[in-house]
């Protein structure tokens, strides 16, 4: 893949920022790689880009939602064809392995495809009104300009959930996507230049959260703000946005809990921690972190968590072999390490892992040993912040219930699961875990497009994105009442 400069996408034409200065995006596999550049844009071009969305918007939302829908089924095929091309970008910009490249970059265009289909269906109720005379129905309308600022642990999936549903609701949409993420996000927005969206309706500013991503949050013309990243950021964002009268949806990180029943399927057990804790390095919102195990069957669980942990290739995820790849950057890779050594000096048993690792090329980049801390208690630091990288945390404990105030004994709740056989541990699971996404004998990890998505307490603004509830956030109601 040759370098290449990408340049903003602002009304329907690709520009070179004023700034004359570009972020290089490196490949976390190899840091002497540079994938590409993008702009690093100023807030005059910010303020250009939601120029145009505002003069789109009109027009854009007078179409029938089936042609609006039109444009995401094309964008959807262009996709398609580049697949490959986005998936390796991706590959090599925020180092997850390829398959989860490819399965990402699929689950971005049946995104575009599920929305495209929305603008065909239902916008509004009939409600009956008191006066027998007259006609009311609700109807929904946009809420305007979108401002989309997403993180670079999904460059392809999360900027596209959040764009699609925007647009087939008549919105028109200015993405920041993480400058660890940019260039992947780039190669997106050629798909959709190429899909022939109407000038305006959507465009892609890169460069600095507090230039470019502050900008959105603080201007009066971005009527709502869609957010995924880190919940510094995002508390923030929605204080500017809620301040000046805006709507807002934040989704932020998690400390995600996987219990272990005694009574579970232990092999089912040890592959969905090792695949819901370790897969993309650790670096999804949803990967299980926190691993609580009752006490009967603790040993044997470790034992064989360990067997098949020491079996996981890390390596390049351009390499076929590969099964977790880099940490996606240096920041990212530092913040792994300064975790495992706050787990050693607070008195975690390092069961696992826990160095970097320079054999051969992997010195050329941010790989670290996948890591498994046991005796770990929930006043630990490891127990309460979010880590996002490859690190697990066994805990133990004597019951079920025990375990479900364990789990809850954290500021997020975003996903969480249970391994059990037992009905009334699942019941009680469902009731009593203080989590968005609720999965029994799964991986925390995993969403299903069609359903809703987003956490509880420190992981979200309680809003949801996803499925159905998207038309929630891009939209609000006109109720109509109409007497002859
Ligand atoms: P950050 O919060 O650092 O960045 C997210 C986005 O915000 C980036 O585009 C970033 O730009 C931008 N940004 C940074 N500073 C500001 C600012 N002052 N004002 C406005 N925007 C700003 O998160 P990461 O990219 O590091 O992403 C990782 C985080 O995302 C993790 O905490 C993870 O849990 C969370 N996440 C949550 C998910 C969920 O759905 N709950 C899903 C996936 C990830 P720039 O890159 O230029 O700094």
């Amino acid at each position: 893949m040759s370098e290449k400069t990408f340049l903003n996408y602002i009304g329907g034409e690709w520009k070179a920022s004023a700034s004359g200065e570009v972020v290089q995006s490196t490949n976390p596999a190899n840091k002497n790689e540079i994938v590409g550049s993008v702009q690093k844009s100023t807030r005059d071009e910010l303020d250009d880009a939601v120029a145009q969305a505002k003069g789109a918007q009109k027009a854009w939302r007078k179409l029938a939602g089936a042609e609006r829908g039109n444009y995401l089924y094309q964008a959807a095929a262009i996709m398609e064809e580049n697949l490959e091309e986005i998936a390796t970008t991706m590959t090599k910009e925020m180092g997850k392995s390829l398959p989860e490249a490819k399965g990402e970059t699929t689950r971005g265009i049946q995104i575009l495809k599920y929305y495209a289909g929305e603008g065909m269906r239902s916008e509004g109720d009939v409600i009956p009104s008191t006066d027998a005379s007259a006609f009311m129905f609700s109807k929904r309308v946009p809420v305007g300009v979108v401002g989309v600022i997403t993180p670079w642990n999904f460059p392809v999936a999360i900027p596209i959930w959040k764009m699609a549903p925007a647009l087939i609701y008549g919105n028109t949409v200015v993405l920041k996507p993480a400058s660890e993420g940019s260039v992947t996000a780039a190669k997106v927005f050629e798909c959709f230049d190429k899909a022939g969206f109407p000038a305006g309706v959507v465009n892609f500013v890169t460069g600095s959260g507090s230039v470019v991503g502050q900008g959105i949050a603080e201007h009066n013309d971005v009527n709502a703000v869609t957010f995924t990243g880190s919940n510094n950021v995002g508390r923030n964002i929605g204080n500017t946005v809620g301040a000046r009268g805006g709507k807002y949806q934040l989704e932020m990180g998690g400390k995600n809990p996987i219990i272990i029943a005694e009574d579970c399927d232990i092999e089912a057990a040890v592959d969905a921690t090792l695949s819901g804790g370790l897969k993309s390095t650790g670096q999804k919102c949803t990967c299980s972190s926190r691993v609580i195990v009752q006490s009967a069957i603790y040993d044997q669980f470790k034992e064989r968590l360990l067997e098949k942990a020491k079996e996981i290739t890390v390596g390049d995820g351009m390499d076929g072999s590969t099964w977790m790849g880099p940490c996606a950057s240096e920041g990212q890779f530092n913040t792994v390490k300064h975790y495992i050594a706050k787990g050693k000096e607070e008195g975690a048993t390092l069961a696992l892992g826990g160095n970097v690792l320079t054999e051969g090329n992997l010195k050329e980049g941010y790989y670290i040993e996948p890591t498994i801390f046991d005796n770990v208690t929930t006043d630990m630091t490891i127990a309460q912040e979010e880590i996002f990288g490859p690190v697990l945390a066994l805990m133990k404990v004597e019951t079920i219930e025990d375990a479900i105030d364990l789990a809850n004994d954290v500021d997020f709740g975003l996903s969480a699961s249970i391994f059990t056989k037992n009905i009334d541990h699942i019941l009680a699971f469902i009731d009593d875990i203080e989590a968005g996404l609720v999965r029994i004998n799964s991986e925390t990890a995993g969403v299903e497009l069609q359903a809703p998505f987003g956490g509880m307490k420190a992981s979200s603004s309680y809003s949801r994105e996803q499925g159905q509830a998207a038309k929630e956030f891009f939209t609000t109601t006109k109720t109509v009442f109409i007497k002859g």
